[in-house]
């Protein structure tokens, strides 16, 4: 199990939650934070502290966000960063790639407003 950040976060990203995960198991892509699912401990704090509602427990994700839990996980293959389990975010964990999935999503013009 884990907690998954699902779209709404494109091109958000104002960091919330990563100061405050207590493993520092979300990391930085170009448009969104992605959490490493096997480091996260389910500890729910950073749900708490998102402005728009991004973070969510895996079983609970809205139904059209479903494929985020995948996307998520996947940021962390060799298909996108190959970073597996980083152990920690730290300056090198820092990216601007994104899932390809993400990358091609438009642009939301309010975000940033
Ligand atoms: S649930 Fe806890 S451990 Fe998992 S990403 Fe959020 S703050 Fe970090
Ligand atoms: S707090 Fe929410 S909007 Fe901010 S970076 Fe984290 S997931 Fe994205």
């Amino acid at each position: 199990m884990t907690y998954v950040i699902n779209e709404a976060c494109i091109d958000i990203k104002d960091g919330a939650c990563v100061d405050v995960c207590p493993v520092d198991c979300i990391y930085e892509g170009g448009r969104m934070f992605y959490i490493q699912p096997d480091e996260c401990i389910n500890c729910a704090i950073c749900e708490s502290v998102c402005p728009v509602d991004a973070i969510w427990h895996k079983e609970d994700l809205p139904e059209v966000s479903n494929e985020f839990t995948r996307i998520n996980a996947e940021f962390f293959g060799e298909s996108v960063t190959g970073w597996g389990e980083p152990g920690g975010l730290t300056p090198e964990y820092r990216t601007e790639l994104d899932h390809p999935e993400v990358s091609c999503r438009p642009a939301d013009p309010a975000a940033g407003d």
